[in-house]
């Protein structure tokens, strides 16, 4: 077994050893990824990594569109784990710019040796449990298969994008691209007759700096989103003070939130129950503040629908006056959905862009797209010509890079079988009938809703933590209690049901992908209340997770590694 006699290009056989049993597979070298091996280090497990990128980042590698950044403010992008590199990182701006964001974590990866033991530009393509041996086999695309006593699953949530479904793309005598899988190198774009397709949250990110660059800049719009003015520029020095006075406890009370992300204008009041001037006031003061605060700043805006509409009436608002033309405004409003129900997007002029006189906006419902041609883009009512087309068309969000690792389980189910009907897990964190198999940010967990520094810190944790509590205890094998599976299930449906979330056609709801069923991806019930939720389920000895003590090949506790081949022989991590 291994996979030392592939020929691998750019990369010495010594480099890529890879080792053909460890305790923990781990997949992904994204923020969750690089954490899951720093914290499995720490706990004296011999893990190893595999990385369908050639380089550590996860979504900030592949994301390196023009406009890319975080939206969560960089003083909470951040990981907490080490009060030592919260103080040797400064961020430059309130929201990093993706090569920043980039940049921190190689930083992290360097600074805790988290490159030595992952496999680059190698993809996993299955992972069988073989039950007689209580092991995961897991197999890539570059023929390596590896045993391993656990799996980890950090391969994100936004990490498959959407293929382009317009037909004719073949024929195109351009270049094309997909913001979620931007070149390297740099595109250029200078004189360029460009098109967008997708007015998602990349869409709105990079349009307007497209727009600055391009000769001429056609907009592809489906359906418009709501978006809010980040207010970006320079890190505030007084704020940086406050929260760097004891940054470990700011991050620890990020923790206690709904959003993992500190309240700051937050009323924790129904937009209901005050008067329309003092709601207006609010608003703008969210308006004012950025950061998705317009959605938060009352309690019931997803939920309560006088509350949503005044907010969407307000947003709707803003818009007429960003945008001069007012049938051109009249596209960009949204009118199909609930405010906030859609992930919310921020930007830096994103309005204010279809004023240029470059720019033109194209609505696909009223003139819908027939295809691509040799010379650009052809809708029902004409051929447009163009030099680039930059698709923006999302992810297959949540579900879909779990399902693309073609996982098989007990008795030989199979993960995408089991979830035909919409994702099941317990807690996001296991999967019944799935044993040993971790997901950190598995659907049913908070994941994209709120801060995924901290949701990625929690599970990680969590996850090592049930680990350690295995190996000091001789467990050999956890597995989540089908029923507790189930009931974890309906509460968090239950939730969703109870906000307007479930009226939006979103990625949220599995919608943007044709044939995945519709089902709310994510536990709404807050970040704070499911952290105590976790939290619960351990101190009551693990409610809802069956451990069982199976002899294994290597004895709990005594962390193992076998390699094949020449290289490394007798080496231990
Ligand atoms: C443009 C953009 C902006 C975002 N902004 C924010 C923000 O402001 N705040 C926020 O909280 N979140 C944001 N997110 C979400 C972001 O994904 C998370 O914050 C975080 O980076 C996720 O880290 P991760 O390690 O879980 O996943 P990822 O960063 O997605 O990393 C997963 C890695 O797994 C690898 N992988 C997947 N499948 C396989 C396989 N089969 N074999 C091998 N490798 C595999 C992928 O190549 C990838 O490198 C943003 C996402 C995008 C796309």
């Amino acid at each position: 077994m291994g996979n030392s006699d592939t020929a691998l290009a750019g990369i010495s056989e010594v480099d890529r050893a890879v080792p053909q049993k460890v305790d923990v597979v781990l997949i992904g070298a994204g923020f969750a990824g690089l954490y899951a091996h720093h914290k499995f280090r720490e706990i004296g497990l011999a893990a190893f990594g595999f990385e369908a990128a050639p380089d550590i980042g996860g979504t900030w590698f592949w994301n390196r569109y023009p406009g890319a950044r975080c939206d969560v403010e960089s003083l909470d992008y951040t990981y907490s784990f080490s009060p030592e590199l919260l103080d040797e990182w400064r961020w430059s701006e309130r929201f990093a710019t993706q090569p920043e964001i980039l940049q921190y974590a190689n930083f992290v990866a360097d600074r805790f040796d988290l490159r030595r033991e992952i496999a680059f530009d190698t993809r996993v393509t299955a992972a069988e449990y073989d039950e007689a041996a209580n092991e995961w086999v897991v197999r890539t695309d570059r023929g390596d298969i590896v045993r391993s006593h656990y799996l980890v699953s950090a391969v994100g949530s936004l990490s498959l994008p959407k293929a382009p479904e317009i037909t004719g793309l073949d024929k195109f005598a351009g270049r094309w691209v997909q913001t979620g899988a931007w070149p390297r190198e740099p595109v250029d774009v200078a004189g360029k007759r460009v098109a967008v397709i997708g007015t998602g949250s990349s869409g709105i990110q990079s349009i307007p700096i497209l727009a600055e660059q391009a000769a001429h800049l056609t907009v592809f719009q489906r359906t418009p989103n709501y978006s809010v003015p980040a207010h970006n520029g320079p890190v505030d020095a007084a704020y940086e003070a406050q929260v760097r006075a004891d940054y470990a406890e700011h991050c620890r009370q990020n923790r206690r939130t709904k959003g993992g992300v500190p309240s700051r204008i937050n009323t924790g009041l129904s937009a209901m129950e005050v008067s329309e001037e003092e709601r207006r006031a609010r608003f703008e003061q969210a308006w004012g503040f950025g950061t998705f605060s317009l959605q938060a700043v009352f309690r019931d805006i997803t939920s309560n629908e006088q509350s949503n509409a005044a907010a969407a009436a307000f947003v709707h608002d803003k818009i007429r006056s960003a945008v001069k033309d007012p049938a051109i405004a009249e596209k960009l409003i949204p009118k199909t959905f609930p405010f906030g129900t859609k992930r919310l997007c921020l930007d830096t002029n994103y309005y204010a862009t279809f004023n240029r006189d470059n720019v033109e906006l194209v609505d696909i419902r009223e003139t819908p797209i027939e295809g691509i041609t040799r010379a650009g883009i052809r809708t029902t009512e004409r051929e447009y010509p163009f030099d680039l087309i930059v698709f923006a068309t999302g992810f297959d969000a949540i579900t879909g890079p779990l399902l693309a690792l073609n996982i098989t389980g007990e008795g030989g189910r199979k993960l995408r079988d089991e979830w035909k009907d919409g994702p099941q897990s317990y807690l996001g964190l296991m999967i019944a009938g799935f044993p040993n198999l971790f997901t950190v940010n598995g659907p049913s967990s908070p994941s994209v809703l709120a801060n995924m520094l901290q949701t990625i810190e929690h599970h990680v944790e969590w996850i090592a933590d049930c680990i350690d509590h295995m190996e000091k205890n001789g467990l050999a094998r956890v597995d989540a209690d089908s029923d507790a599976q189930v009931a974890w299930a309906h509460e968090v449906a239950n939730m969703a049901a109870k906000t307007l979330y479930t009226k939006a056609d979103s990625w949220y709801m599995g919608a943007n992908v044709p044939g995945k069923p519709r089902v709310f991806l994510m536990y709404i019930g807050g970040f704070d209340r499911y952290v105590d939720r976790c939290e619960a389920i351990v101190s009551e000895g693990y409610t809802g997770f069956r451990f069982t003590p199976v002899a294994g090949d290597s004895a709990p506790g005594q962390s193992s590694v076998v390699w094949t081949g020449a290289h490394s022989q007798g080496t231990r991590f």
